[in-house]
């Protein structure tokens, strides 16, 4: 996380990892076959002084670095030298509107996100597939996220990672603006129709949060260390494994706790999702998700 990691819940927070702490996890993902190290935010990276280090310290490791950001901090020279590390960049917007985005942020940022976009366009990142904006939906931006956002990335080339927007820390007021299961029938419906428009076809599938992916399968592939050092399924973190400070890495990825939860996965949820039918909607999932219906 970036200097800003102190946002994070105050279980989740600690030190920064040491270069060798780190090196010890890259080393761990290179003999496991892994291709990249996301960074997955709670907390702007750039805010942190060593950000570039790190990344080169992916890069070196012989992985691809792939950035959640909100590209507030970064210059043209910046992107430029991201560009270098062959990073992926995945720029976070709120709305379409600046008014709107300033707000649910809370900082007047939106310019340069824009900028930061623009940056990486000139740069050429979305020629190789290394640029997606995200963007989580909610009632209030959908018509927004369908009419504007979606056919401008489409039409400069951009990944759209429109999403719903996740739950699992949301306070109630968020979570009034969100979806219910209905509406995010409604808005895939109306997202698979827009890209049919410009010629892009998907199928909507049970379990789908974001434009265009099937379900969220991230646990059997991933996880997440925290600055606490806990060890989760995911930066959503819905479920701990274990934490570095008593157990090594191999010893929480190898244990039967993890090798039950991979062989039994069948669905994660952190936000609604597409079901064709209220009746699909599993009755396994929370109490605050099933309340969405
Ligand atoms: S909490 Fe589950 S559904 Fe949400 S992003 Fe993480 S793995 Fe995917």
């Amino acid at each position: 996380m970036g200097q800003d990691k102190d946002i994070a819940p105050p279980h989740l927070s600690g030190p920064h990892f040491s270069p060798s702490e780190l090196q010890g996890l890259l080393s761990f993902l290179c003999e496991h076959g892994a291709e990249a190290v996301v960074y997955g935010g709670g907390g702007e990276l750039f805010t942190w002084s060593g950000a570039f280090e790190f990344l080169e310290a992916v890069k070196k490791s012989g992985l691809r670095p792939v950035v959640f950001t909100n590209g507030t901090l970064l210059s043209q020279p910046d992107v430029a030298r991201l560009n270098g590390l062959g990073t992926s960049l995945i720029i976070s917007m709120r709305d379409t509107v600046e008014a709107w985005h300033n707000r649910a942020v809370g900082r007047d940022g939106f310019r340069r996100t824009l900028l930061a976009i623009e940056y990486a366009l000139q740069e050429g990142f979305h020629l190789e597939s290394r640029l997606a904006v995200e963007i989580p939906v909610t009632k209030e931006n959908e018509t927004r996220v369908l009419d504007e956002f979606l056919p401008a990335m489409r039409h400069v080339g951009i990944v759209p990672m429109a999403e719903e927007y996740i739950q699992i820390s949301a306070s109630s007021d968020e979570r009034g603006r969100c979806h219910t299961f209905t509406e995010t029938r409604s808005f895939f419906e109306r997202a698979r129709a827009k890209d049919a428009e410009v010629g892009i076809h998907w199928e909507l599938s049970f379990g789908q949060r974001i434009i265009g992916e099937p379900k969220c399968s991230r646990p059997l592939y991933s996880f997440a260390v925290f600055p606490s050092r806990d060890v989760f399924d995911c930066p959503s973190h819905s479920v701990c494994y274990g934490n570095l400070q008593s157990r090594s890495l191999y010893d929480v990825l190898y244990s039967d706790r993890f090798r039950q939860a991979l062989l039994g996965f069948t669905f994660c949820a952190c936000s609604p999702f597409y079901t064709a039918s209220d009746e699909s909607i599993p009755l396994q999932l929370p109490c605050y998700l099933r309340a969405l219906k």
